[in-house]
């Protein structure tokens, strides 16, 4: 393997974890983060929770969990192509979507309505808050108790009044500094990934047409490029044959343009990386390509009326059990109401939501409020 590139986070240049911990015999520091990312509960449920199609939908749909894996993919060759720690990269892809409510972007909006007065709900602070404290695997501590860097790369954005409670880990926000690279590419692996899985899945449900995908330039093209090679082909095989070109073409610009940004930076050290403009980006054009196609997939599949309708449906069941839930918190699990006694029934009530896989959360509804259902 190549050396890392000076500026490229390291075991020696970290800023460690909260609860100091014997360093590990045969992993590097941030191995042993995706480790511990892997074996936790909340990564086990990504596999129940919604992308953008329901798990019973169908079975060759994206979840959350065969998202998360393609943006390691995608995210750890272009760390390694760059020299940078793809052990980070790995270990902040696998955990940057851990804090996802179910039903996708239609559960998180609704938690965050019923939190308006309490404090808000967002995916991004759930997921650290998950490895910072709620997974319950540790004698020593709560959490994973993993290393700052991955904390940061989790933490992607962040209000400024949330930053000031988060102490060091919120200062960048404040102060205006950058994360490490290996955060910058797991924020844009993450676009690349939905904006191609999302084609593949909106093609293969029947929601998108191949004549209304051919609208987007990006599409277009590379489907030229695969009917110029294999004008035999058709059906799956050309779309797989578009798609992997539209992934190689995103993934090989960003690579030729963050690279360039980083020569013309020249950061000597990782402090230079916080302090640069982003250094990992797409070239203009393609971000325009990127843009317009995040544009067609919300005008044409995330609003499809089918689509609605399953986000309008979880909805309500998210919004039922948080007002059940709060109006009497004896309904809670155990685990809950005492998490309830020491910080607050909506917080409460919101991790136990958010914790729920898209089936759990029908099955809490049918028991809470179907007669006849235990
Ligand atoms: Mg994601």
């Amino acid at each position: 393997m190549p050396e890392l590139a000076p500026y490229a986070v390291n075991d020696s240049s970290s800023r460690g974890r909260v609860v100091a911990e014997p360093r590990p015999k045969a992993r590097s520091e941030f191995q042993r983060d995706r480790d511990r990312i892997i074996h936790s509960t909340a990564f086990r449920r990504l596999e129940y929770k919604t992308q953008v199609f329901v798990n019973h939908e169908g079975d060759l749909f994206r979840t959350r969990l065969t998202h998360s894996i393609e943006v390691a993919q995608i995210a750890r060759s272009i760390a390694r192509a760059l020299r940078l720690n793809d052990d980070l990269t790995e270990a902040i892809a696998l955990a940057h979507d851990l804090g996802h409510t179910p039903f996708g972007h239609a559960g998180q909006d609704a938690l965050n309505d019923c939190m308006q007065a309490h404090g808000g709900f967002e995916h991004n602070l759930q997921s650290l808050r998950i490895v910072d404290r709620l997974e319950e695997r540790y004698g020593a501590f709560d959490g994973l108790n993993l290393m700052f860097e991955t904390r940061e790369g989790i933490l992607k954005h962040c209000s400024p009044a949330r930053a000031r409670e988060l102490g060091e880990l919120g200062l960048r926000f404040l102060d205006g500094r950058r994360p490490s690279l290996e955060a910058q590419i797991c924020n844009l692996a993450d676009e690349i990934a939905y904006n191609n899985h999302d084609v593949d899945d909106g093609l293969r449900s029947g929601l998108l047409t191949l004549e209304q995908i051919g609208e987007m330039s990006l599409f277009a093209r590379h489907a030229a490029e695969a009917d110029a090679e294999f004008p035999h082909i058709s059906g799956r095989r050309r779309v797989h044959e578009t798609i992997r070109r539209m992934i190689d073409a995103q993934v090989t610009d960003l690579l030729a343009e963050s690279a360039r940004r980083i020569a013309t930076a020249a950061p000597q050290a990782l402090a230079d990386v916080h302090a640069a403009p982003a250094l990992i980006a797409f070239t203009d054009a393609m971000k325009a390509e990127n843009r317009a196609l995040k544009g067609f997939l919300r005008d044409h599949l995330y609003q499809h009326y089918q689509v609605l309708r399953m986000t309008a449906k979880a909805r309500r069941i998210i919004s039922e059990l948080f007002d059940a839930f709060v109006s009497d918190p004896r309904l809670l699990p155990p685990q809950y109401q005492e998490m309830a006694a020491t910080e607050s029934v909506t917080r409460a009530t919101a991790d136990y939501i958010a914790g729920m896989t898209d089936r759990y959360s029908t099955k809490e509804h049918r028991r809470l409020f179907s007669v006849g259902e235990l």
